[in-house]
C-alpha cells in the first residue's frame, strides 16, 4: 500500500535486552533508551521506562520495582515489555496516529512462541504490518554488508543477555550459534569477584562502568587503574579500594572464554565454501560488548582470521533495521517467514 504524507509512522525497532533503539522510516534513530521499566508492583501500572526508570535502579522503595522485562534476549515479562514498547512508541509519535508498520529483530534462536509473543506486543502497541527480522541479519546489513551474495560473511553481535553468531549468505543464515553469555554475564563476573577477592559488595551499574572503562580481554598498552566504592561485607562500612585492569581482566576471562569458544565452535560447524570466504573477509562485531577493549585481539589472536569492530556498534542493528524497512521490498527475502493468524 502506498502510503502519503509527511511523514510516516512506520517503525524498525531493536528490542534489545540493554537498549531500545527505534528508527522512524524517513527520519533515522528517534530513540536509543535502556529497556528498562519501573512499575507499581500492586497495580502493574508503568511509573517510568528508559532512562527515567534506569535512574530509579537499586533506588526504589517497597512499592515500585525496575525490571529488563527482554532478559535473555527473549520477552521474560509480556505483559511490562507490552507496556514499555507502547510507551517507546508513543513518546515518539509525533501524531496520535499508532505506527503502521513495523520491523522488529529478534534473536536468531528464538522459537515459534517466542515470535508470536513479540508479534502480539507489537500488534497491541498498534502495529497494522508486522515484519521479523533475525538480529545478526539486521546486523550486517546494518555494517553495510551485501547480504543478498552468495558469500559468507560471519557476524558476532554481543548484546547485554545473548551473544548471537552467525554465517550469513544468500540472505538467510546458513549456521548460527547463540548463547545467553554476553554483557550481562561479563558485569556479574566483575560483581562476584570483588565479593570473592576483596569482600566488597558493588552495585550492578558500579561493575558496569567498570567494565565499560577498564574492563579488558587482551593485555593493554597501557594498563589502567580505577578506584572502586562499595560496601564492605564483614563491617557493613563503605569502602573505596583501587583495582587494576589485570585484576578486571582475570575476573572477565571466564567469560571471555565462553564467548571465544562459541565462536571456534560455529567455525567449525560452517560449511567449508563459506569457511573460506570467512577466511578473507573475517569477523565482525556488533553489539555494545563488541567495545570490551582488546576483544578484537583476542578473537583475532585465537582464530588467526581477521576480526573487525563495526563502526558504531551499538546501533548497527537498528540501522540495518531502518534500511530493511525503507525498502522492504528489496529486502523481502532477509525476513523471517510465518505463518499468519
Ligand atoms: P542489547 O542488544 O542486548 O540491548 P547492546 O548491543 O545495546 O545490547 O549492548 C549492551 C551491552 O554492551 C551491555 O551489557 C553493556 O554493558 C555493554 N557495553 C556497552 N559499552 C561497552 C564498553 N565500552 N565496553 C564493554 N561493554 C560495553
Ligand atoms: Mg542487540
Amino acid at each position: 500500500m502506498a502510503r502519503f504524507g509527511l511523514f510516516s509512522n512506520d517503525v524498525g525497532i531493536d528490542l534489545g535486552t540493554a537498549n531500545t533503539l527505534i528508527w522512524q522510516k524517513g527520519k533515522g534513530i528517534v530513540l536509543n533508551e535502556p529497556s528498562i521499566v519501573a512499575f507499581d508492583k500492586t497495580t502493574k501500572g508503568i511509573i517510568a521506562i528508559g532512562y527515567e526508570a534506569q535512574e530509579m535502579v537499586g533506588r526504589t522503595h517497597r512499592e515500585i520495582r525496575t525490571i529488563r522485562p527482554l532478559k535473555d534476549g527473549v520477552i521474560a515479562d509480556f505483559e511490562i515489555a507490552e507496556g514499555m514498547l507502547r510507551a517507546f512508541i508513543r513518546k515518539i509519535s509525533a501524531s496520535w496516529q499508532p505506527a503502521r508498520r513495523m520491523v522488529i529483530c529478534v534473536p536468531s534462536g528464538i522459537t515459534e512462541v517466542e515470535k508470536r509473543a513479540v508479534r502480539d506486543s507489537a500488534e497491541h502497541a498498534g502495529a497494522k504490518e508486522v515484519h521479523l527480522i533475525a538480529e545478526p541479519m539486521a546486523a550486517a546489513i546494518g555494517v553495510g554488508l551485501n547480504v543478498h551474495e552468495p558469500k559468507g560473511n560471519m557476524i558476532v553481535d554481543i548484546g547485554g543477555g545473548t551473544t548471537e553468531i552467525a554465517v550469513i549468505s544468500l540472505s538467510g543464515i546458513a549456521a548460527e550459534e547463540s548463547i545467553r553469555i554476553a554483557g550481562d554475564e561479563l558485569t556479574s563476573c566483575i560483581v562476584n569477584w570483588f565479593k570473592r577477592q576483596h569482600n566488597i559488595l558493588i552495585g550492578e551499574r558500579t561493575a558496569e562502568i567498570i567494565k565499560c572503562n577498564v574492563g579488558s580481554a587482551w593485555p593493554l598498552e597501557q594498563e589502567l587503574e580505577i578506584e572502586v566504592k562499595g560496601r564492605d561485607m564483614m563491617s557493613g562500612i563503605p569502602k573505596a579500594i583501587v583495582v587494576s585492569s589485570e585484576e578486571i581482566r582475570n575476573a572477565l576471562n571466564e567469560n571471555v572464554v565462553v564467548i571465544v569458544e562459541a565462536v571456534l565452535n560455529l567455525l567449525d560447524k560452517t560449511p567449508a565454501e563459506l569457511s573460506a570466504d570467512i577466511y578473507d573477509r573475517g569477523i565482525i562485531l556488533t553489539g555494545g560488548g563488541a567495545l570490551l577493549k582488546g576483544l578484537d585481539e583476542r578473537l583475532r589472536q585465537e582464530t588467526s582470521l581477521p576480526v573487525i569492530v563495526a563502526e558504531d556498534p551499538l546501533t548497527a542493528v537498528v540501522r540495518g533495521t531502518g534500511k530493511v524497512l525503507e525498502d522492504l521490498t528489496a529486502y523481502s527475502s532477509v525476513l523471517i517467514k510465518s505463518r499468519r493468524h
